[in-house]
C-alpha cells in the first residue's frame, strides 16, 4: 500500500517479477507456438485511392497463447528477434501468406499483392533469399506479387549489407516498401539511394492530418517529394473520412486503415469481396 514505504518497495518488486515472468513465458512459449500452430495471420486490405480498387493485403501475425491469451506482435516480435526464433517464425509467415495469396488469386485477382513484414534479422540470414524464391515458385507466384515491408528506423541505421541485401532482392523482382516512414531519422537525400518501390507514412502522422498542426504540411510534402522520386506512397492508419479526403486531394497512391478495413481473420474473408474487387 501507499502508506507504508516497505510495502511499496515490495509492490514494485513484484511488478518487476511479473514483467520478468511474462517475458520468460513468452520467450519459452515461442517455439511450441510455432510447432503447435498457435500463430495465425490476419490480413488487412490496402486500397488504391484513385479508383478505390483493392491493391493487396498486409499479413499481420497473431498469437493466441494458451494461458496468456492474445499477445500483440509489438510485444513478442522483439522477443523472437532477441532469441533468434524470428527466422523460423518469419519463414512461416512467408509460407502462410504466399499460400493465401495463391488461393485468393484464383478469384481472378491476378495483380493482387501480399505485403509481408520482415525483420532486419531475416535480411541478414544468408538463406533468406533462397527460401523466399522457393516459396514463390512452390505457389506459382511471380516475385513482384509480394512486397517486403522493412521499417525505416532500421534501414537508416544499418550497415551496407542491409542495402546490398535489399538490392539483390529487388533484382529478383520482389518489391520493397519502407515501413513506418517519419518515425526515424531519414531525409529525402538518403531516400534516393534506397532500393525501394514504396513508402508507408507512419500512422502517427496520418492520425493528425485532419487537425490544424504541422503534420498536415509534412504529409502533403512527403507525398509530393516521394512521388517525384518514382516511389509510391501508402498512408497507413486512416481512420476518418476527413483524413481520406485530404490524402486523395494530395494525390496519395494508396490507403490502409480502420476506415477502409480492419485486419481480417482468414475465415472472415468473404470471397464475394474478392469477386467484387476483380471486376
Ligand atoms: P505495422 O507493420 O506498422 O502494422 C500496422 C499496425 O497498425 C498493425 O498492428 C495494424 O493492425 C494496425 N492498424 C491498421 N490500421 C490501423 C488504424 O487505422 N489505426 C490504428 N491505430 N492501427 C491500425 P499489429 O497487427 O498489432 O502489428 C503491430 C506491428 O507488429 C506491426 O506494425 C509490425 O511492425 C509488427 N508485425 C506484425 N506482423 C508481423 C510479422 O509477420 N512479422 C514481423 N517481423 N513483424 C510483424
Ligand atoms: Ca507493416
Ligand atoms: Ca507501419
Ligand atoms: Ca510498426
Amino acid at each position: 500500500s501507499k502508506e507504508n514505504g516497505g510495502n511499496r518497495i515490495t509492490f514494485y518488486k513484484s511488478e518487476d517479477t511479473d514483467r520478468m515472468n511474462r517475458r520468460i513465458a513468452i520467450e519459452s512459449g515461442l517455439r511450441p507456438a510455432l510447432y503447435q500452430r498457435q500463430f495465425h495471420l490476419s490480413y488487412q486490405p490496402i486500397y488504391r485511392l484513385g479508383d478505390g480498387r483493392l491493391r493487396g493485403l498486409e499479413a499481420l501475425i497473431r498469437w493466441n497463447h494458451p494461458e496468456l491469451g492474445v499477445i500483440s506482435p509489438k510485444e513478442f516480435i522483439p522477443i523472437a528477434e532477441h532469441s533468434g526464433l524470428i527466422i523460423p517464425i518469419g519463414e512461416w509467415v512467408i509460407r502462410e501468406s504466399c499460400k493465401m495469396l495463391a488461393r485468393i488469386r484464383k478469384y481472378g485477382l491476378h495483380d493482387l499483392r501480399m505485403s509481408i513484414n520482415i525483420s532486419p534479422l531475416q535480411l541478414h540470414d544468408p538463406s533468406f533469399m533462397n527460401t523466399l524464391l522457393n516459396v514463390l515458385e512452390e505457389n506459382r507466384l511471380e516475385p513482384s506479387s509480394i512486397e517486403l515491408e522493412i521499417t525505416e528506423h532500421y534501414l537508416f541505421h544499418s550497415s551496407e549489407t542491409a542495402v546490398t541485401a535489399l538490392s539483390r532482392l529487388r533484382a529478383t523482382g520482389v518489391r520493397i516498401a519502407l515501413d513506418d516512414f517519419g518515425t526515424g531519422y531519414s531525409s529525402f537525400s538518403n531516400l534516393k539511394q534506397l532500393p525501394i518501390h514504396c513508402l508507408k507514412i507512419d500512422k502517427s502522422f496520418i492520425q493528425k492530418i485532419d487537425l490544424q498542426g504541422a503534420e498536415r504540411h509534412i504529409v502533403e510534402s512527403i507525398i509530393g517529394l516521394v512521388q517525384k522520386l518514382g516511389v509510391e506512397v501508402i498512408a497507413e492508419g486512416v481512420e476518418y473520412e476527413g483524413q481520406y479526403r485530404l490524402l486523395k486531394e494530395w494525390g496519395c497512391n494508396y490507403v490502409q486503415g480502420y476506415l477502409l478495413g480492419t485486419p481480417m481473420e482468414p475465415t472472415m474473408m468473404d470471397t464475394s469481396m474478392f469477386r467484387r474487387a476483380a471486376n
